[in-house]
């Protein structure tokens, strides 16, 4: 037998409880974008009615009783551990009590959207073609300034009227330039699910501004995880349903993958600056998050990333592949989970691969760049966890 294979488990692809796994997640993630998980009938989605058919197969194989209809499997999605699945799957590939969609709103938890993307045919569910695109078209026009005034409209504005849509500035040929019509495509009509059907208002997150979305018990969910890490939810602007040719919401990949990390990255980005460091934001189009120079001459290229899997994450590093040159790279992950996961930085290496980018805490490179520029540790972070306003 080849040494590899006494070694190892089996191969991360091979294995049928990673495939499941990701089935499941995709469908999940596909239907809270087309038409949301509650209101389901038959004939279900392609990816949605696969995902069952393979559940139901891997059950019986293991004589274990099977989700019999797509409601069914939302249902365990939503209240059935993923480690008591039954299936077999990597060590470490799942944290213990971990769950695919919200409770109370059937929603995709983070971690549903970290299983959608690991699955390779899922590029759909990527931000990878609308910021390649954007990237693209700005360079063609040589145009930085409006790749870095829309890479902050997304950041701050993920909710937008229709006729804010139509009335940015520069929405047809200034600060955005060529972009105004990409906005028409990552900007859809919100999901009647976040509507309060009684008010008729769509209501944003006082902390990240992106939609609330009601739960069953009458309360109000946000999607992001450090909004859900505070005591209680933020109500923040009210959209009143029919009012400026309604609602439109930043489509799902594009919030999850550009807009959160993104907040984090600025507040990263200033948290750096007054700590004595030069900081360049998304450099050559978005290449890297931050090229961060140093007092002592180092430069950096550095990612800032917020994934509940330290597994999945792991799988993904990868240094940047063009932009400026750096002389080391790290991904960034906010102190706070590697004070939740203890073996965080455990499981990120087991699945890393060589030559990818180290991982350290968002405290341990702000007191990096103060040691470099003399300057002692941070101590208390008093900086706010907010999108800054203004620009559009
Ligand atoms: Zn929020």
């Amino acid at each position: 037998m080849d040494q590899t294979e006494a070694v190892h488990p089996a191969p991360w692809a091979e294995s049928e409880g990673i495939r499941l796994l990701q089935g499941v997640a995709t469908a999940m993630v596909r239907l809270a974008e087309a038409t949301g998980t509650e209101s389901l009938s038959r004939p279900y989605p392609e990816e949605a009615q696969q995902a069952l058919n393979d559940i139901a197969l891997a059950c019986l194989l293991l004589k274990a009783d099977p989700p019999e209809s797509l409601p069914e499997l939302i249902d365990w999605a939503a209240h059935r551990p993923i480690d008591k699945w039954t299936f077999t799957l990597p060590a470490d590939a799942i944290r213990p009590g971990s769950l695919l969609l919200d409770k109370a709103t059937r929603r995709p938890a983070q971690l549903c959207y970290e299983w959608a993307v690991d699955a390779e045919e899922s590029t759909a569910l990527s931000e990878r073609p609308f910021m390649g695109t954007a990237a693209t078209r700005c360079r063609e026009e040589d145009y930085p300034e409006a790749y870095q005034a829309f890479r902050s409209l997304l950041i701050r504005r993920p909710v937008l009227t229709h006729r804010d849509l139509v009335t940015l500035p520069g929405a047809d040929d200034g600060l955005l330039g060529p972009l105004g019509e990409l906005l028409h495509d990552i900007y859809q009509p919100a999901p009647a699910s976040y509507l309060d059907r009684d008010r008729r208002i769509y209501t944003a997150c006082g902390r990240c501004r992106t939609l609330l979305h009601p739960t069953t018990e009458g309360g109000l969910w946000c999607e992001r995880r450090s909004c859900q890490d505070r005591d209680s939810v933020r109500p923040g602007r009210e959209f009143r349903a029919d009012d400026d040719g309604g609602v439109h919401l930043l489509i799902g990949p594009l919030r999850q993958w550009v807009a959160a990390p993104g907040i984090l990255e600025e507040r990263l980005a200033s948290r750096l600056v007054k700590s004595g460091a030069d900081v360049e934001l998304w450099p050559d189009y978005g290449a890297y998050g931050v090229r961060v120079s140093l007092a002592d001459g180092t430069t950096l290229a550095v990612e800032h990333k917020d994934w509940t899997s330290p597994a999945l994450l792991g799988r993904r590093a990868a240094p940047p592949l063009s932009g400026p040159p750096y002389d080391r790279c790290f991904w960034v992950i906010p102190a706070a989970r590697v004070r939740e996961q203890p073996n965080y930085r455990a499981v990120f290496e087991r699945y890393r691969r060589a030559g990818s980018p180290d991982l350290i805490s968002d405290r341990e490179l702000v007191d990096t760049v103060r040691k470099a520029a003399g300057t002692g540790p941070s101590g208390l972070d008093t900086t706010s966890d907010e999108p800054a306003e203004g620009l559009f």
